[in-house]
């Protein structure tokens, strides 16, 4: 009999009933410790205290109005999140697709009230995640994710990270934008060089073309900063934020300057839900958290702690662990055994990790932990690579 549920996760037997803080309760009752934060998106833990209030607060005055009327909630975040960023305006979605989707139909959309109609295509990077819509995958470009939902969607081109060369000889006349992860999240905790996406925001200013970020993954405190841009003394033109911006609460958002965001007048774009005034709600509130004068600078030291910490488990278990990667609590741990099965063996452990591209694990904690758990997890995270040293001994004698 075809699965109820439309089996496109090979999901593991685990289903949790309640969190708290950093941890996970399972049916079973079994504590786990969640370093993988539901995929970076419960940056304030679970059943944060001040997220459950502007929930529960919101959710007895009004749930839904639609977009036909003016959303008090989207009007006062957006001020606030114009004046934290680069950004001149926000669109508000559910999803990161969706904020990607808003990104490169407000590409195309300049381009065209530019007097540039021809330019229509955006360069993006090998290795990049940006959703699982057409649009997204035909931008993400990685085969397995395009495989049988052909033909692709036109106009996203694909091209290796890291050489600013390969880039200027990829743009084309039809050239409108320039798509790029600072940290690429699924693709393997692969860290960008600050030079290469500098270089890249002088080869958009230099031909005509719009910059866009996806902090989908590495926005709202990730990396350390509010944004991973802020580390790069440069801003983009457009940027796509979801995940942890509503904390476990579906709210997506696309930011960008007003002469990037020209062009999308009444009835060029438009969402049912999005900016519906739970998200709001939860997504102001979050914001004030990691807005808080402590919360960043934490996340940058913890972050560092962790990133010490693995440094020297990797010298524990060389057969084991091959690299080190990432910034703040966005960490990647690049294995020399399946990463499918390290995840599987940590998870037995009690620890939660996130699997990624290039035989990496993700480590992406809530932003809250403190050193008590990266304890914690260090000794789960030792105790899973034993179990894989036991194997390799028994196999060679
Ligand atoms: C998760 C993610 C997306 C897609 O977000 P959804 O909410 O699943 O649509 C896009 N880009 C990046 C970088 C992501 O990490």
């Amino acid at each position: 009999m075809f699965p109820s549920l439309l089996p496109t996760y090979n999901r593991a037997d685990v289903a949790f009933v309640r969190g708290e803080g950093p941890y996970l309760f399972a049916e079973d009752g079994k504590r786990y410790l969640d370093f993988g934060a539901g995929i970076a998106v419960n940056a304030f833990g679970h059943a944060h205290p001040k997220l459950v209030a502007a929930l529960t607060e919101q959710a007895t005055k009004l749930w839904h109005t639609s977009n036909l009327y003016r959303v008090p909630g989207q009007e006062a975040l957006s001020k606030r999140l114009v004046e934290v960023t680069f950004a001149d305006t926000a669109f508000f979605t559910n999803s990161g697709v969706e904020a990607c989707e808003c990104a490169f139909k407000m590409a195309r959309r300049y381009q065209y009230v530019s007097g540039h109609p021809e330019r229509f295509r955006i360069l993006c990077f090998e290795g990049a995640f940006h959703g699982r819509t057409l649009a997204g995958i035909a931008a993400g470009g990685q085969a397995k994710y395009l495989e049988g939902f052909g033909p692709k969607v036109d106009g996203f081109d694909s091209i290796p990270a890291g050489n600013l060369k390969g880039v200027e000889t990829a743009i084309t006349p039809e050239t409108a934008a320039i798509l790029v992860e600072p940290v690429q999240g699924e693709g393997g905790i692969r860290v960008l060089a600050p030079e290469f996406l500098r270089g890249l925001r002088k080869l958009c200013d230099r031909h005509g073309l719009l910059l866009i970020f996806d902090e989908i993954q590495t926005g709202v405190g990730r990396t350390g900063k509010l944004f991973a841009y802020e580390w790069l003394g440069i801003a983009p033109d457009i940027m796509a934020v979801a995940k942890g911006i509503g904390g476990g609460f579906p709210v997506g958002v696309c930011l960008a300057t007003a002469e990037a965001a020209k062009g999308m007048t009444a009835g060029t774009h438009g969402t049912t839900y999005g900016g519906n005034p739970l998200g709001m709600a939860v997504a102001a509130a979050a914001l004030d958290l990691v807005l808080a004068p402590d919360f960043l600078p934490h996340v940058q030291a913890i972050g560092n702690y962790l990133n010490q910490q693995l440094s020297g488990l990797l010298s524990e278990h060389p057969s084991v662990f091959e690299e080190v990667r990432g910034q703040g609590l966005m960490l990647g741990l690049k294995l020399k055994v399946p990463n499918t099965e390290f995840v599987a063996a940590a998870r037995k452990e009690g620890l939660l990790l996130v699997g990624a591209g290039d035989n990496v694990v993700r480590l992406l904690p809530p932003l809250i932990i403190e050193e008590t758990q990266v304890r914690e997890a260090m000794a789960m995270l030792s105790s899973a690579a034993k179990s894989f040293e036991a194997k390799s001994k028994t196999q060679n004698t």
